[in-house]
């Protein structure tokens, strides 16, 4: 088969197909990953299709949003391969925050209040946001990369967060569109799985750690270490969450016309008066993928063959015993837009038996040497009977591994417990 991207999560896909006995090519992967064709984009869809048929491949799985946005899943609709992944109507549920909202208003799925605005509607906005109190959050609609997206305390706040906003208006166009939403308070959590349109198997609930600095403080990032499972989202939990948010997207996608196959995320905040839905992503999440598909005891192969024939109600997900802890190791200087690469990582063959180390941002370099070549470079994921023991492991592990102005957060799978949840 084949597996579109080149991060860590492709990296974490590719060895779990394989130790489910597919044989996988990663279109275009990385220096880390085995089977990687570094010729052949994962949106160069005439390139994928001349791949697929020189090498009988009759699958693809989609790692990351953007082949799904351009329609990968489209352009083979009626071929011989099949496309695990969603159709581009149905990715839309990811790529425009507006859309999504809207969905989730018309299918009673829990969120958060908001209201949309035209960018020639500034004003408008603001009194919003003050009859919020300034505690609203302002979402532009579009792929950001994770920049679009201000949480506000003040209205002083807001107004700045305005201003950076228009920073993003999208060349060639008159106008854009944004949401101002309330602010939510309580944890957050990732819901992962995936559906065949009718039935949604979940993996573990896990956590990512998305600021760069320890004690989430600091800018936003890809995200710099995810563990699962959650302890706090118990069977009580995910009932509500199913009953309040799954159930309805499940629905409201089947009475729309938009039949979704592949995975999907949730990522939900509990907050005091029950879970609320913040966004979907069409997509396994990265870097919850290092840690799920580590967790995952069920075959993956069957679970997206199952989805393909429509018969995921006929599979269960096993989850291997014990805690998964993912810790990113990053470049000095990322996430700003430039940081230096090219230094030479040493240590991986070093790692305990059972330790994971996928590869991200990194490229071959001279003599045979592996170097950075990227923001987030590998993710170390290592398990244990239970979290604090999960998490004691992988930094010692990641310890082992090295490279000039390499940063990792210190605090990952060591939030304090929430006192309130629904
Ligand atoms: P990602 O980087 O996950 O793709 P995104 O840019 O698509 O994120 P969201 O997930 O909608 O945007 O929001 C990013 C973060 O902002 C969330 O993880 C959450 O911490 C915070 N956030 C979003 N909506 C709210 C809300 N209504 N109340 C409080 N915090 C929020």
């Amino acid at each position: 088969m084949v597996l579109l991207g080149s991060g860590a999560r492709e990296h974490a896909l590719a060895w779990k197909l394989r130790q489910d006995g597919a044989q996988v090519r990663v279109l275009p992967g990385n220096a880390g990953i085995p089977g990687s064709v570094p010729a052949v984009s994962a949106t160069d869809f005439p390139a994928i299709q001349q791949f697929c048929q020189e090498h009988d491949a009759k699958l693809i799985v989609v790692g990351p949003e953007a082949p799904l946005a351009a329609g990968v899943a489209d352009y083979f609709e009626g071929s011989d391969i099949r496309v695990f992944g969603p159709r581009k109507a149905a990715a839309v549920l990811e790529s425009s925050k507006v859309w999504s909202k809207d969905f989730m208003r018309r299918h009673g799925v829990a969120t958060g209040r908001a209201w949309t605005f035209r960018s020639d509607q500034l004003d408008q906005a603001r009194t919003a946001a003050a009859e919020l109190q300034g505690h609203a959050v302002l979402k532009f609609d579009g792929l950001a990369a994770g920049k679009g997206v201000w949480v506000c305390a003040s209205e002083a706040e807001f107004d700045a967060a305005l201003t950076e906003m228009q920073a993003l208006a999208p060349a060639g166009h008159d106008w854009y569109s944004f949401l101002v939403e309330e602010k939510l308070t309580g944890p957050e959590i990732s819901i992962i799985g995936l559906t065949d349109g009718n039935v949604m198997r979940l993996f573990a609930p896990s956590q990512d750690h998305k600021q760069l600095l320890a004690g989430d403080q600091g800018p936003n990032t890809g995200g710099m270490g995810a563990y699962c499972p959650v302890p706090f989202a118990d069977d009580n939990v995910l009932a509500l969450i199913r009953e309040a948010i799954i159930e309805p997207t499940l629905n409201g996608l089947r009475t729309e016309g938009l039949p979704f196959m592949g995975f999907l995320y949730f990522g939900i905040m509990l907050t005091p008066s029950g879970p609320k839905l913040l966004e979907y992503n069409v997509r396994l999440g990265d870097p919850e993928a290092q840690v799920l598909l580590a967790s995952l005891g069920s075959s993956l192969v069957d679970l997206i063959t199952a989805a393909l024939d429509g018969r995921l109600a006929e599979v269960g997900v096993r989850q291997k015993p014990g805690a998964f802890v993912g810790v990113v190791l990053a470049s000095g200087g990322y996430p700003a837009a430039e940081f230096p690469t090219g230094f030479v990582i040493e240590g991986i063959d070093t790692v305990s038996p059972g330790t994971l180390v996928f590869q991200g941002g990194t490229r071959p370099g001279p003599a045979g040497l592996l170097v950075t070549g990227g923001g987030r470079v590998l993710t170390v994921v290592a398990s244990g009977p239970d979290l604090e023991l999960a998490v004691e492991r992988a930094y010692a592990e990641v310890k082992k591994i090295t490279f000039q102005g390499a940063y990792y957060r210190t605090d990952i799978g060591q939030r304090p417990a929430p006192e309130l949840i629904g």
